[in-house]
C-alpha cells in the first residue's frame, strides 16, 4: 500500500491539524461525517475535542454503529485525547449516558488530570517511537485507569503528581494517546500510525481478539 487512505472523524475537534500531519506522512486523508465515508478507508483517526459532543453527534448522524462495526472489524484506528475516550470500552467520570465506539479494553477516566491542573506539557517515552521522548501536550486530558491483558502500555507520565499514569496504549491495530501530537509539530506518532496502517494485514487485529471478546468486555 503506497498511499494509505486515512479518514478523520470530522464531527468536532482538531480535524484539520490531524489531516495536515497525516498528509505530511504520505497518507491521503478525507473527512468522515457520514457512514458511507467509512467505505474504502485503510485507517481512521479520532481527533481531540469534546468526547460527549462527538459521541452525541455520531449518534445523531447514524455514525456510531458504523464506527463500532469498522473498529471491531479491524479498521486501524488512532484516537488522541477525546479520541482515546471514544475508543475506550469503559469510562469513569463520564455522564451515565455517554456512549463510546469502544475497541480498546481499557477503563479511561475523563478530565483525569483536572484535579491537579487542566493543561500541561511533558515529555513521554513512547514504546515503538524512536528518537527520544515525545513532547506531549495534555488539555483536559483523560488517562487510562486500567488496561486489559491484551492492551500494550506504550507510555506513562514521568514525574509530577500524575507520575506513572498510563497515557499511550495499543491493542492490535487500535492506538490511543491522552495527549495531542497533532498540535506539537512532532510527527512521530502519526508516522507510527501510518506505518501500522501500511503493514500487511494492518486491518487485522494483531492480538487476534474476536468480536465476542470485545463485546464481553464492553458490557
Ligand atoms: N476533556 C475532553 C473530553 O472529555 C477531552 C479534551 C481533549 O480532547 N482535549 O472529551
Amino acid at each position: 500500500m503506497s498511499t494509505p487512505h486515512i479518514g478523520v472523524l470530522a464531527l468536532q475537534g482538531d480535524v484539520r491539524e490531524h489531516r495536515a500531519v497525516l498528509e505530511g506522512q504520505g497518507a491521503r486523508t478525507s473527512a468522515v461525517r457520514r457512514p458511507e465515508e467509512l467505505t474504502g478507508l485503510d485507517g481512521l483517526v479520532l481527533p481531540g475535542g469534546e468526547s460527549t459532543t462527538i459521541a452525541k453527534l455520531a449518534r445523531r448522524w447514524g455514525l456510531l454503529d458504523p464506527l463500532r462495526d469498522a473498529v471491531r472489524g479491524g479498521l486501524p484506528a488512532y484516537g488522541s485525547c477525546a479520541g482515546m475516550i471514544l475508543l475506550a470500552d469503559r469510562l469513569l467520570d463520564a455522564p451515565a449516558d455517554q456512549e463510546t465506539i469502544g475497541g480498546l479494553d481499557v477503563t479511561v477516566r475523563r478530565n483525569a488530570f483536572g484535579r491537579q491542573v487542566d493543561s500541561f506539557e511533558s515529555e513521554v517515552e513512547v514504546a515503538g517511537v524512536a528518537g527520544g521522548p515525545v513532547h506531549a501536550v495534555f488539555i483536559r486530558a483523560p488517562w487510562v485507569e486500567q488496561a486489559g491483558d491484551g492492551v500494550e502500555v506504550l507510555g506513562r507520565v514521568s514525574g509530577g503528581p500524575a507520575d506513572g499514569r498510563i497515557v499511550a496504549v495499543r491493542q492490535g491495530s487500535v492506538v490511543a494517546t491522552s495527549f495531542h501530537p497533532e498540535l506539537t509539530g512532532d510527527t512521530r506518532l502519526h508516522r507510527f500510525f501510518v506505518e501500522l496502517v501500511r503493514q500487511p494485514g494492518g486491518r487485522r487485529r494483531a492480538d487476534g481478539a474476536s468480536d465476542g471478546v470485545i463485546e464481553e468486555s464492553s458490557t
